[in-house]
């Protein structure tokens, strides 16, 4: 007997089709189990028995489908997969235990000995070590160019160019690619074009639309948004996800059932909490350009902004990180840091609250003197991740550091 609704354990994926993403947010990716629970449940098992000999057999055969082990798959996991990928409008996603972990794996699944990768410079500190620490070592060279200068990068486009690699927009500078000129570029010459969004999130940008291969994210930032758990997570179409996932799956950098579940939770106010964001960082950033002790606002939302329509046309929002330079050097930029109260001094970003960072010396620290002048990471740069709290609050926290610069 059919009782009705009691009976949709979960909502078919024919009935998300054209839904917005704030939709998708709440509903795409749930499982429910017997007991109807309204929230997501969580499933932090190691393992998953079977009623039979027969069936475990079919089970590790692969002819019946089904959880085994939670290293290969895991219902948490898989809800928040589930939910990313509709966001993202990308047929697949694999969690990863970080956001490093999703770039290490993307890589070692789609790249091989011999192949040639084309990086934007300003790219996460640890993803420029990654490629040209570790993927050097097996093999596969890395080019880095500037995000902004199309000529550098056809330039530095060769034979074995498998891959361009990209996040947009940039950290601390908030430089903007061209999506749809990069990824005419990457196609035009057989190579995967990467993008790591974990800056807008798919609620500002959904990079699959304007032609990418593959998104990545560190779900450690604004996914979760609330500075609880690292994670990470590839999204795209299964050719690629499939490869991605058996070396997931091999090689063990597999997202806790906690962490999917945290996650989870997390996307269902991404976009509201990204609402805030970008309200309270396009404020701050036209009150910044207006301070006297201020040289220079980084912000895409600003008319002054290089790429400002380019991320007018790309983006739904220009996100909430903000960089500005203060008049003098480094001794200028920490006396304002340190005047601030409330705001959290960290390197973190993607959190609710905001937090204060001078780049120079913590996060763009170890880059070389001459990549730093290449990057723009000049001594008076203060970098915002711009939290949610009251906007008034903030500038009262601010203005601390612009007292401190007048005495
Ligand atoms: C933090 C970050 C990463 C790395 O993510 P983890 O979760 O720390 O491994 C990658 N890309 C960007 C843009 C980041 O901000």
């Amino acid at each position: 007997m059919t009782y009705g609704r009691e009976e949709q354990l979960w909502i078919p994926e024919s009935d998300l089709d054209g839904m917005s993403v704030e939709t998708l947010a709440v509903r795409a990716g749930q499982i429910r189990t017997g007991q109807l629970e309204h929230s997501d449940a969580i499933f932090p098992t190691s393992s998953f028995v079977y009623g039979s000999a027969a069936q475990a057999a079919a089970r590790f055969g692969g002819e019946e489908p089904g959880n085994i082990y939670s290293r290969f798959t895991n219902p948490t996991v898989q809800a928040f997969e589930g939910r990313i990928a509709a966001m993202e409008g990308g047929e697949k996603a694999v969690a990863t235990a970080s956001g490093m972990a999703a770039i290490l794996s993307t890589c070692m699944a789609l790249l091989k000995a011999g192949d040639h990768v084309i990086c934007s410079r300003g790219v996460f500190g640890t993803t420029n070590v990654l490629f040209q620490k570790y993927m050097a070592k097996f093999g596969v060279e890395t080019t880095f160019v500037s995000l902004t200068d199309m000529e550098q990068w056809q330039a530095a486009v060769r034979p074995e160019t498998r891959m361009l690699f990209i996040e947009t927009p940039s950290n601390p500078l908030c430089d903007v690619a061209d999506l749809a000129a990069l990824s005419a570029l990457a196609h035009a010459n057989d190579a995967l074009f990467v993008v790591d969004n974990c800056f807008c999130t798919p609620v500002l940008q959904r990079p699959l639309e304007h032609g990418a291969d593959l998104v990545v994210h560190s779900a450690t930032k604004y996914l979760d948004g609330q500075g609880r758990c690292v994670g990470g997570v590839v999204v795209g179409p299964a050719k690629y996800l499939d490869e991605i996932y058996g070396f997931i799956r091999s090689a063990g950098p597999t997202m806790s059932p906690f962490n999917a579940w945290v996650f989870q939770k997390g996307l269902e106010t991404l976009p509201i909490r990204m609402r805030a964001h970008c309200a309270n960082a396009l404020e701050l950033a036209r009150w910044l350009e207006q301070q006297p002790e201020v040289e220079k606002v980084f912000y895409a939302g600003l008319e002054s902004h290089p790429q400002h329509e380019l991320a007018k046309r790309q983006q739904d929002g220009f996100g909430g990180v903000v960089s500005f330079q203060v008049k003098g050097g480094r001794e200028q930029a920490w006396r304002f840091i340190d005047a601030t109260r409330m705001i959290s001094i960290t390197a973190n970003l993607g959190d609710v609250k905001t937090t204060i960072t001078h780049p120079a010396t913590t996060t763009h620290g170890r880059l070389a003197p001459e990549d730093k002048a290449k990057a723009g990471i000049t001594e008076n740069l203060i970098r915002l991740s711009v939290g949610i709290e009251a906007i008034d609050d903030l500038k009262t926290d601010l203005d601390r550091g612009f007292q401190a610069l007048k005495d």
